[in-house]
């Protein structure tokens, strides 16, 4: 064993590629590598999540020989335990900006002999240094997105070369999908997102790139997407994910209340039938339906889809957005406190940057457009599958049997929701 051991506690950065935390680590002798099963954050996330973690931690493992330690337990208690055990000059990690994970880091800094190091973080450029001239931070997406082109961000570093260290590890959650490191690497390589910017809002032709799964848990860092990387409209999507990050660090409220302060006195209606309907994917409306079951088989939906089914529940059914957030937590893949409560705002009306509220999402009209041949629908919904191109989007027309009638009108909805938008303005 070498003299010196750091320890690397990976969290959202599960790889061993340009991870400047890992570099810091293994600059100082060998490292024990540790992931930390946090009872809270395991308990909070869904199936869809869990099971992708436990593939992408065993794929880690795997890369590192199988010498990932993983244990389980309060991360304040366990991270100094084991620096404690195996005695480690330094800890080190890559910083988080979410609300419960500043705090968590804070605890566990507290509580350790050695210094806890942060390098890096899971963005291109860290939450907090975009800044107007006036020193204050963005607002609206726009300018920000500007100024982050201007700011730029360091290349990718290279590969640690790193000399792990052996400890007793618990077992392994089980997990059986393909994750991990080498699995983002490919498919960002074999991605071309040379026709990004005009098919990105069709689902039906599914060209968008699927990394935001990897983004989440690290697999990759976008700076290694961005270099080299020529579609400015995919870079401004990644901006987007850095404009979340950036809002809700300095918002920390942001996750579960409206940024807009009159958005507290908004009428909704308590999720009931409706709600149910709607996480079913029972609503009909095909468009809303197709999206919530894509989400319920696969963990996943469409951006363009996202929009409508968010939109759907706050602006037709009148549910409070945090309701949806709450389920597209449990039930998404990529589920990521920033940016899904900030999307979730922004549909919702009452985000810093948010879509004015009167510009609602017709429910059939976004479909007819995004999914023109009807090819979405019929893929996600089986008691649709005999109806012809576009007719899919609208059933009630025809014999649907086992389809469910629309939930509610559309344009009732929507007058109902400006009356409630209405009231909150005066
Ligand atoms: P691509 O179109 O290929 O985009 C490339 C990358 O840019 C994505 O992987 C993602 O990292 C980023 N990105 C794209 N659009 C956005 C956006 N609007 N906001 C932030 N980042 C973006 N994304 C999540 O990663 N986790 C979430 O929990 C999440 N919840 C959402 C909830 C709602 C209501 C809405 C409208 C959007 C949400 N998004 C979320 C953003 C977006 O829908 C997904 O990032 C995108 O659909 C992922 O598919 P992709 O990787 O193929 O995207």
């Amino acid at each position: 064993m070498s003299l010196v051991t750091a320890l690397m506690w990976f969290r959202r950065d599960l790889r061993l590629t340009d991870n400047p935390a890992l570099l810091d680590a293994a600059a100082s002798g060998g490292v024990l590598g540790l992931f930390v099963l946090d009872p809270l954050l395991w308990g909070r996330s869904g199936d869809p999540r869990r099971e992708y973690l436990a593939a992408s931690l065993r794929s880690l493992s795997d890369s590192m020989g199988g010498r990932l330690v993983v244990r389980r337990g309060d991360p304040a208690v366990v991270v100094p335990a084991v620096a404690e055990e195996i005695g480690a000059s330094s800890v080190h990690i890559s910083a988080d900006y979410a609300p419960y994970g500043q705090k968590r880091d804070e605890e566990v800094e507290a509580a350790l002999r050695c210094p806890l190091v942060r390098t890096g973080s899971p963005y291109a450029v860290a939450p907090g240094r975009i800044r107007n001239q006036q020193g204050r931070p963005y607002q609206v997406f726009t300018p920000y997105f500007r100024a982050w082109l201007a700011h730029g961000w360091r290349p990718p570093v290279a590969a640690a070369d790193v000399t792990w260290v052996e400890a007793a590890s618990e077992k392994l959650p089980v997990g059986s999908i393909e994750a991990g490191e080498a699995v983002a690497l490919e498919r960002w390589r074999s991605y071309d997102p040379a026709g990004y910017e005009d098919e990105r809002d069709r689902p039906d032709l599914d060209s968008t790139s699927r990394m935001s799964i990897p983004l989440k848990y690290g697999e990759i860092h976008p700076r290694t997407m961005l270099a080299g990387l020529e579609s400015e409209a995919y870079r401004r999507e990644l901006a987007w994910r850095e404009f979340c990050a950036d809002l809700l660090a300095r918002h920390p409220h942001a996750a579960w209340q409206p940024l807009r302060p009159e958005f507290e006195r908004m009428q909704y209606d308590e999720p009931g039938e409706l709600f149910d309907a709607w996480c079913a994917g029972r609503t009909g409306f095909p468009f809303v339906d197709a999206g919530m079951r894509q989400l319920a088989e696969t963990g996943f939906m469409h951006n363009r889809v996202r929009m409508v089914v968010a939109s759907f529940l706050v602006k037709d059914l009148h549910v409070h957005w945090k309701y949806g957030a709450r389920w597209f937590m449990r039930s998404l893949r990529d589920g990521d406190l920033a940016s899904n409560a900030l999307n979730w705002q922004w549909v919702a009306g009452c985000g810093a940057d948010a879509a004015p509220y009167f510009r609602i999402f017709n429910p059939v009209g976004q479909g007819l457009k995004f999914d023109p041949d009807g090819a979405y629908v019929r893929r996600w919904i089986p008691e649709l599958r005999h109806l012809d191109g576009k007719t899919a989007h609208e059933p009630w027309k025809y014999d649907a049997p086992g389809y469910p009638t629309p939930v509610v009108d559309h344009a009732e909805a929507r007058r109902e929701a400006l009356r409630r938008y209405d009231a909150i303005r005066s």
